[in-house]
């Protein structure tokens, strides 16, 4: 069976691996990011470089966009020479980057208006899992439309988990990075204590990852503090980002997610202080988690 034609809106660390997993799988494949110059090795692995989101969806029958946030999203799709502008009808339009579900259902509605099939389809896994085709997709939207996509799912992840109607992918993605959130705030906390009282920093992390608090976010960021290794697999700015369309998503459905809002302003302090562009284990490096005078 012929593969579709798939189009990848946004080559950072997490589309660039995606987009080389399907030209590696052979489907045509053309990519567009704002940055050109991201865009390089892929189109000199055989990728169609696209000046603008639409020419790319044009080319394609599955649009994938892995792009940072709501504002990002919104731009590749619908701003000027935006994707959804050069969509063929009955093409499959699958958001996959973090987003808020009110975003996402706002940008469904539009798909369907140009008669377009949509999936919300954000994703588990990191870097590594990217690149080598083990991402975890968390899907709202038709069973109908996931079976079209299922060629292009198939190549770039390890499951799909079919959670309900358009927006049900995006919230399981933010209660799942919420959590995370939350528990890489508190081991940062948890690090100052064990400064402050004067605790030999190596033991405590190996009895703390060794034991009941060592899942594996905690785990993670462990690593890295122990590494001292902060180049981003997962940026702490975006990190921030899911917190607050958690907190956000949640008011507007009348829950409060407390320790959410609460690590929320400890990475915004890390982002306020250069951390940003770090990995989100980076929110250990913060001052306010540190000693206070
Ligand atoms: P990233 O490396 O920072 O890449 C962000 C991408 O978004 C870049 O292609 C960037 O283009 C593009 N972008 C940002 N603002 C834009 C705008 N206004 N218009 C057009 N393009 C814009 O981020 P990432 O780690 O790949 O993450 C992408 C998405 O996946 C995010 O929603 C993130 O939360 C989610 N996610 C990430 C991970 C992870 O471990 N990294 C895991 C699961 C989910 P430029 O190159 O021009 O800046």
């Amino acid at each position: 069976m012929a593969k579709p034609s798939v189009a990848i809106l946004g080559l950072g660390i997490m589309g660039s691996g995606m987009a080389m997993r399907l030209l590696s799988a052979n489907f045509p494949l053309a990519v567009y990011n704002r940055s050109r110059e991201k865009a390089q090795p892929l189109e000199a692995a055989g990728a169609f470089l696209a000046a603008t989101p639409r020419e790319a969806a044009a080319r394609a029958q599955i649009i994938i966009s892995m792009v940072a946030d709501d504002n990002a999203s919104r731009d590749v799709w619908l701003g000027e020479s935006g994707a959804l502008s050069g969509a063929a009808a009955n093409s499959i339009v699958i958001e996959s980057s973090t987003v808020s579900v009110s975003w996402v259902k706002t940008l469904a509605a539009k798909a369907v208006e140009r008669d377009c099939h949509f999936l919300d389809a954000p994703v588990t896994g990191t870097k590594p899992h990217a690149a080598t085709g083990e991402l975890l997709f968390l899907v709202g939207g038709s069973a109908d439309v996931i079976y079209l996509a299922r060629p292009v799912f198939a190549v770039l992840g390890r499951d799909v988990i079919h959670l309900g109607p358009i927006g049900s992918g995006a919230l399981m993605k933010l209660v799942n990075n919420f959590l995370c959130g939350v528990q890489a705030a508190s081991f940062a906390e948890a690090l100052a204590l064990v400064d402050a009282g004067g605790l030999d920093r190596a033991k405590a992390i190996s009895i703390l990852t060794g034991g009941a608090p060592g899942s594996g976010i905690v785990k993670r960021v462990a690593e890295r503090v122990t590494s001292n290794e902060f180049t981003p697999a997962f940026a702490l700015r975006w990190m921030a980002k899911d917190l607050t369309y958690a907190v956000e998503g949640a008011s507007g459905v009348g829950v409060s997610l407390p320790l959410a809002s609460s690590a929320l302003g400890i990475f915004q302090q890390a982002i306020a202080a250069g951390h940003g562009d770090e990995d989100f284990a980076a929110v250990t490096k913060l001052p306010h988690t540190q000693r206070k005078s």
